[in-house]
């Protein structure tokens, strides 16, 4: 019994029976989805304001523009690099297993709309014209930017002026922080009705149909995060990956259950301070910004997805369309918000790039979800790893 004093313990025997009672008897589930719902609206209820608490007094909790150019810059270079070695991975796991490439498939495609993404839309995305209508919106890139220049800005102010503001904001921040804590308490029976009904409702047959690809994916996303992100977290900080995940935990599971990164982040940023003593200057910075910008299972599940795609209408991809699979692929992880499903939108991006069909996206709809939850928690861990990864260089 001592193994359930934990939340972590608790949310993970949630999961296990969640999955058990989607599939044994789900008639249930639907009748507790209000509390997953309640649970998901209070994680929801603190990203805005912590988003915007939380980067801006990390970047003014920095002290001076060459500390946060030296974090910044290491930053970028983690998430750059290991969204690339993701691609990367994803791109050789479909290559050795060609899913899709016997598939006798008729196009039964399910019809659905989509809309092409552009690098203009992208780079418009990032500026707001009115901060305060993209904090009420939710709007996580424009949020992150404006709190970035109200930073730094704070620290051309006189001594008076940047110590109240920053005061302030930082009380706004630890308010936030005993809000989550709360919330937290609530892990075990919020995700227990979330994924409990998401079994009920899209059962195993999908995955069944799709084994291939499905297995080509979770496959690829495995080896990413215990393989090459395990290492480079023991290479760089000498920490063991193993007990590290164990400290954070509470984290994946969640991502797991949402599949979003934007509603993890309170808990992620909690473990990360809590768990894993991780300085709040660091996590603050790293982890708002990891949830939108650094997404290596989306990365990595994009290429796998649209190589799968190709296979299936039999168009051969040689090396430079891959190299273009590569490129776009991060851009439309980077640009994908942390929200369910948001990796299959911007995934438009790469099928054109590479002059592949749009409707492609139906055929890998029906597992979707699965996938999401997946490849979320482990852009959850790349960030996870990251924090702990900058405080050591830093
Ligand atoms: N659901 C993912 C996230 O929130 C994004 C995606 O791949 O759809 O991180």
């Amino acid at each position: 019994m001592r193994f359930l004093k934990s939340i972590e313990n608790q949310t993970l025997l949630a999961i296990v029976l969640a999955i058990f009672i989607g599939l044994s008897a789900p008639g249930l589930p639907p009748k507790i989805a209000l509390i997953g719902d309640i649970f998901l609206r209070l994680l929801k209820m603190v990203i805005a304001p912590l988003i915007f608490a939380s980067v801006y007094t990390s970047l003014a909790g920095l002290g001076n523009i060459s500390r946060i150019k030296n974090i910044g810059l290491k930053t970028l270079a983690y998430y750059m690099a290991t969204t690339s070695l993701a691609v990367i991975t994803g791109l050789v796991f479909v290559n050795v297993f060609r899913p899709g490439a016997n598939a006798n498939f008729e196009k039964t495609t399910q019809q659905i709309a989509v809309k092409g993404l552009t690098i203009t839309d992208l780079v418009k995305s990032l500026i707001p014209e009115n901060p305060v209508k993209s904090l009420a919106q939710g709007d996580v890139l424009p949020t992150i930017f404006f709190a970035f220049v109200f930073g730094l800005a704070t620290l051309s102010l006189n001594e008076k002026s940047r110590t109240n503001l920053f005061s302030f904001f930082e009380a706004v921040n630890d308010a936030l922080i005993a809000l989550i804590r709360w919330i937290i308490r609530l892990t075990p029976l919020g995700v227990f009705a979330i994924v409990s009904n998401i079994v009920a409702e899209k059962g195993i047959t999908p995955i069944l149909e799709l084994s291939s690809y499905v297995i080509t994916v979770v496959l690829a996303l495995f080896f990413h995060a215990a393989v090459t992100l395990s290492l480079l977290l023991y290479l760089l900080t000498r920490e063991n990956p193993w007990r590290y995940f164990f400290k954070i935990r509470e984290a994946p599971m969640v991502a797991f259950s949402t599949a979003s990164s934007s509603a993890t982040l309170p808990i992620s940023l909690e473990v990360a301070e809590e768990k894993a003593k991780i300085p709040k200057k660091i996590a603050g910075f790293v982890l708002p910004l990891g949830a939108t910008v650094n997404m290596d299972g989306t990365a990595l599940y994009e290429a796998v997805a649209a190589m799968f795609i190709a296979n299936i209408y039999h168009v051969p991809l040689g090396l430079h369309e891959q190299i273009l699979i590569f490129l776009t692929a991060t851009l439309a992880s980077i640009g994908a918000a942390g929200i369910p499903s948001a990796g299959l939108v911007t995934m438009t991006l790469v099928l054109q790039a590479v002059g592949l069909p749009l409707e492609g996206i139906g055929l890998i709809l029906a597992v979707d979800r699965f996938l999401d939850m997946l490849r979320t928690s482990v852009n959850v861990w790349g960030d996870l790893v990251g924090c702990k990864i900058i405080t050591k260089l830093s």
